[in-house]
């Protein structure tokens, strides 16, 4: 009986006192085997007194501790014989459990080390109560979104990190159209009960990575931390306002809602987070001033080019089923001859808002959207199509040359273009497919070659502005060259960028290959080029892009054209 307990009537053992405390204890021996443990150590580790007799008491305080830690507690219990602190220990359920824990060292008369003595406490669910305090200092009571506080925090690292690496950042400012009158009509609650519902729709649009913050009555905040492609803010304000534009059921009533959003872009607009949010906010503004239900960019011309880039996503589609796409055909020049020996199909659009539009305007998207398939398998049969007219027609055989896009450079490209040639009874020799240096640098080989069996011509477009490396061509069965026009266009103007398109044009006929000079506009690159024994011209010097029956007058002239009425662009 321990001497405090002495006199202690009726008696009392220490087994009863022990067997009180809510603490768990536990008694181990000098080296540091566990001996003895009471039933609330039980409890809360789940370990049974037979499960931990005789074990290393390390299987309290090992686990979450890292041996700097768990030196200084060794250190202290030597120097102080006592040590208190916070470790986790894995219960028998194997799960972490937060505790406090007091070690005592015991030494005996002769202060020699007799037992360890420790008493903890569970902390799991001081810890909760902590988290959940921190959470409410962090969010929104009403929506549990992220509030003001907890968006600047993210917006601090996000900034930081985008100025180490290239990823701009994107907030989205976003106000509720006619959420006032709502909450004025029919009451707070049911205004609440919408918040909620709005809150739990923008949450669901999000990446994990992303954040949407609830930062006053009706406004929200999105942090986009790291924005890949350039068209992402625009999409995600598109889809905000469709989600918005969708209308709440709310206690049986049907609220119809609207959305205005102002985008800010880390760094284009912006050097702080301040800033970045004033300007969020100011292009928010501009979007209520347009009449709402629509976004803005704090910079106008990513507007218009993002509201384009939607508009053009959407009618891709509706305009191949309308047939609202047609061809021009720019005549191909043989010299020193003179005559059209080929024609290279430049598609176009009729659009019913936005009017004629040149491939430049377009094909990017389609590109990015994949529609670049479907139409470039609709140029491919049409263009075959027509040189079958005009062949049937009784004009002389000319080549008609399509291009094609990387995309589209796959192995099912082998199939469209055998089903076009066909289709239409076109001889393959009469079909070149022009490519460009980055669809060379994917895995092509094998379908190159199957196109090649096909009889079809193959060309390197654009040549001068990408790679630009004539060794590499061998590897692949390319025929013909066409140098770009901005080596064309610098003939003359230095000898030394006269040479290239001369060097380039030597070094394709030495590797075999024919050459096209593209964007001949004026008589003199002719003669530079005649000269120099390129094979083939194409440039509005000798005609422009020409409809298809235009085309035909021409084969049946027999000559070349001089600069034909402007059917398309100006001569930039
Ligand atoms: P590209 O294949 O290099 O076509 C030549 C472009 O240069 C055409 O522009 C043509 O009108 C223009 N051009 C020809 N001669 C001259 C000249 O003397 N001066 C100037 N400044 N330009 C000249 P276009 O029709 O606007 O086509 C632009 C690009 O769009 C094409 O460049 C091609 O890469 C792409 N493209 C056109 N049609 C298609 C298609 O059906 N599918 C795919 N994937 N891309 C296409
Ligand atoms: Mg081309
Ligand atoms: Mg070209």
């Amino acid at each position: 009986m321990p001497a405090w307990l002495d006199g202690v009537e009726p008696p009392l053992h220490v087994e009863q006192v022990l067997a009180c405390f809510a603490e768990g204890i536990f008694v181990a021996d000098a080296r540091r085997r566990i001996l003895a443990v009471n039933p609330a150590f039980s409890i809360i580790t789940g370990f049974a007194p037979t499960d931990v007799t005789g074990a290393s008491m390390s299987r309290l305080e090992g686990v979450r501790m890292d041996a700097a830690a768990c030196r200084s507690m060794w250190r202290a219990l030597r120097s102080t014989g006592h040590w208190r602190g916070e470790l986790s220990c894995c219960t028998s359920a194997g799960v972490q459990l937060p505790l406090a824990l007091s070690l005592s060292a015991v030494r005996d008369e002769h202060a020699v080390l007799t037992h360890y003595v420790g008493v903890f406490s569970d902390l799991s669910e001081r810890k909760a109560e902590e988290e959940r305090m921190v959470f409410r200092a962090q969010h929104d009571a009403l929506t549990g979104l992220p509030n003001r506080y907890l968006l600047g925090e993210r917006l601090t690292r996000a900034l930081a990190t985008a100025s180490g690496h290239a990823g701009p950042v994107a907030l989205l400012f976003l106000d509720l159209d006619r959420f006032k009158l709502i909450n004025d009509s029919l009451g707070h609650r049911v205004g609440d009960l919408l918040l909620r519902s709005v809150a739990a729709r923008l949450q669901s649009l999000i990446r994990p990575a992303d954040t949407v913050a609830r930062v006053g009555g009706d406004e929200f905040v999105f942090l986009l931390p790291h924005v890949e492609q350039p068209d992402v803010p625009a999409t995600m304000a598109q889809r905000i306002i469709s989600a918005m534009a969708e209308p709440f059921d709310i206690e049986g009533e049907c609220l119809s809602i609207g959305a205005s959003v102002g985008i800010s872009m880390y760094p284009a607009d912006a050097a702080d987070a301040d800033m970045l949010t004033r300007n969020a906010d100011s292009a928010m503004y501009n979007a209520k001033a347009r009449g709402g239900n629509c976004f803005e960019f704090y910079t106008a011309k990513l507007t218009s080019r993002a509201v384009e880039r939607l508009i053009l996503e959407n009618s891709l589609r509706s305009g191949l089923e309308h047939d609202e796409f047609f061809i021009f055909y720019q005549p191909l020049v043989a010299l020193p001859t003179g005559r059209v020996v080929g024609a290279e199909a430049l598609l176009r659009w009729s659009h019913p808002i936005l009017g004629i539009l040149g491939p430049d305007r377009f094909i990017p998207t389609a590109e990015e959207t994949g529609l670049i398939v479907d139409i470039g398998e609709w140029v491919l049969r049409r263009a075959c199509a027509q040189n079958s007219l005009w062949q049937r027609q009784g004009l002389r055989p000319i080549r008609v040359s399509v291009n094609v896009s990387a995309r589209q450079c796959r192995p099912q490209l082998v199939s469209a273009v055998s089903s076009a040639l066909a289709d239409s009874a076109l001889d393959a020799r009469y079909l070149a497919l022009e490519l460009t240096e980055t669809t060379l640098m994917g895995d092509v080989g094998d379908t190159l070659h199957k196109l090649k069996a096909l009889g079809v011509q193959l060309s390197i477009d654009d040549f001068g502005i990408g790679y630009s490396s004539l060794g590499y061509l061998k590897r692949f069965p390319i025929d013909n060259l066409k140098v770009d026009k901005s080596l064309i266009a610098e003939i003359g103007i230095g000898d030394r960028n006269s040479s290239i398109a001369g060097a380039t044009i030597a070094l394709a006929h030495s590797l075999n290959l024919t050459v096209t000079a593209e964007g001949a506009y004026a008589a003199w690159q002719g003669r530079y080029l005649r000269e120099r024994g390129c094979d083939l011209v194409q440039g509005y010097y000798f005609s422009r892009p020409l409809p298809p029956h235009k085309l035909a007058s021409l084969l049946r002239d027999g000559r070349a054209v001089r600069l034909g009425p402007s059917y398309m662009r100006s001569d930039t």
